[in-house]
């Protein structure tokens, strides 16, 4: 396979482009690589700048869940660009858009329309904090929720009380509000709601964990992080980002029957434009600004293309909620054969599955939160992710992401990605 395209991009990007990439994850470091540069897709398939072709399973990180390119999606896309891209005011597809999401997501009245997942977390905090008049906020290591100044913190070493800044240019001040529990572990929550009784405005949660690999929540903890929100009047957020619209049309909370009093949105209810939400009960929402006092903003908000694409993909699941179920299915026969080649080749591996998406974990045993994770073995990820790369299957190039199933992946994808699976499998053996 030939790169010299996406490398002669790379050379020329990194004049102008930090790193040559727009985000991080785009740089391919963790697997050892450059960057791919991208010249189209259509369907389960993206081709490079090299006309190298791949099965893809990033699928933009989510938001292509009928595939890249649908000509559903793209049919009318010129008559909306024919009246405008963006006015900066009010249109009727905001509400279109707003009133399903409504309508699908339980226990939200209104939602306030943003740019992108970051912001609709940053959003959701203020919101939180200025409805309960309470300046600390509860998060978990591993969870990512955009790259809000307050949320890029981990727990200092061990210590739940001392939190660190995990970027250079996020001061102490802006991050000493912010407490850190163990993901998927009650005590920490119980113990560091105690220890700041009365000064905790929300606890914010990826309920399916896809930024530290695939780690769904367990079902008894949500539940009981509800009730400790219940009993101490805390805010609970669901970072729904990822599986917003992924996971089923009601998102993790109906998936587990836990409904939070806040959640934020991104990827998919933009079907690929950038786009983000946040949403509540009625009374937390009417706090925003202008019928409440919390200020938040934005210019390009409630864009009329990414409404218009977001009503249209949202609205095609719920008629074809057999979308759901297809993928799923996919998703589990894939992860029974990768299955087999594992056990085949002996690699210490952990698969996790939740609806369309999965993660091959390379270390055996139980992994419940990110002091699992951090255990698991990053060479090994990398001989995989090169490995399936030169059979033409692209993965997240690192091992802290999600594979993404989407409609469009067939019979053939999956009998291409089975075979290059159980061939990247024996080299990874050969290398333990
Ligand atoms: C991607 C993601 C974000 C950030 O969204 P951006 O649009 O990249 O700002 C926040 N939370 C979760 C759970 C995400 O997966």
């Amino acid at each position: 396979m030939k790169f010299d395209e996406s490398n002669k991009a790379y050379q020329d990007a990194c004049k102008v482009i930090p790193g040559g990439v727009n985000s991080p994850v785009r740089a391919f470091k963790s697997v050892g690589r450059i960057p791919l540069f991208i010249k189209s897709a259509k369907g389960s398939k993206i081709i490079d700048e090299d006309n190298n072709t791949y099965i893809d399973y990033i699928g933009s990180w989510g938001p292509m869940i009928l595939g890249h390119s649908h000509d559903y999606l793209n049919d009318g896309v010129e008559d909306i660009i024919e009246d405008g891209i963006s006015y900066g005011f009010s249109t009727k597809k905001e509400i279109r858009l707003a009133k399903l999401m409504v309508d699908l997501y339980p226990g939200v009245d209104k939602v306030r329309m943003v740019n992108s997942g970051t912001e609709a977390t940053m959003s959701a905090l203020r919101v939180a904090r200025g409805y309960t008049g309470k300046d600390k906020i509860v998060k978990f290591e591993g969870n990512y929720h955009g790259h809000n100044d307050s949320l890029l913190v981990s727990a200092g070493s061990g210590a739940l009380t001392f939190q660190t800044p995990t970027s250079p240019g996020v001061p102490y001040d802006v991050i000493k509000n912010t407490l850190v529990c163990r993901y998927n572990d009650i005590e920490s929550v119980q113990q560091v709601v105690s220890e700041n009784k009365g000064e905790i405005a929300a606890i914010i949660i990826e309920p399916i964990a896809a930024n530290m690999g695939l780690i769904p929540a367990k079902k008894e903890f949500l539940i009981e992080l509800r009730n400790i929100c219940d009993k101490e009047g805390i805010v609970l957020i669901f970072d729904e980002v990822i599986s917003g619209f992924r996971i089923g049309l009601d998102g993790a909370a109906g998936y587990y029957g836990v409904t939070p009093d806040m959640a934020c949105f991104g990827k998919i209810i933009g079907a690929g434009m950038p786009v983000g939400a946040y949403a509540g009960k009625k009374e937390i929402m009417d706090y925003v600004s202008p019928v409440g006092p919390v200020y938040q903003a934005g210019t390009l908000s409630g864009n009329p293309l990414a409404m218009h694409l977001g009503y249209k993909l949202l609205s095609y699941l719920k008629e074809h909620q057999e979308v759901y179920s297809d993928i799923e299915d996919y998703a589990v026969k894939l992860k029974n054969a990768m299955q087999i080649s594992i056990d085949k080749y002996h690699v210490p591996c952990t698969i996790h599955q939740c609806g369309s998406l999965l993660t091959v974990f390379f270390k055996e045993g139980n992994i419940v939160n990110y002091d699992d994770v951090k255990e698991c073995n990053v060479d090994l990820y990398a001989i995989y992710f090169n490995a399936m790369l030169n059979q033409n299957i692209l993965l997240a190039p690192s091992q802290f992401e999600a594979m993404f199933v989407s409609h469009a992946h067939n019979q053939d994808d999956f009998d291409k990605t089975v075979d290059a699976f159980d061939k990247s499998m024996a080299k990874v053996a050969g290398a333990l």
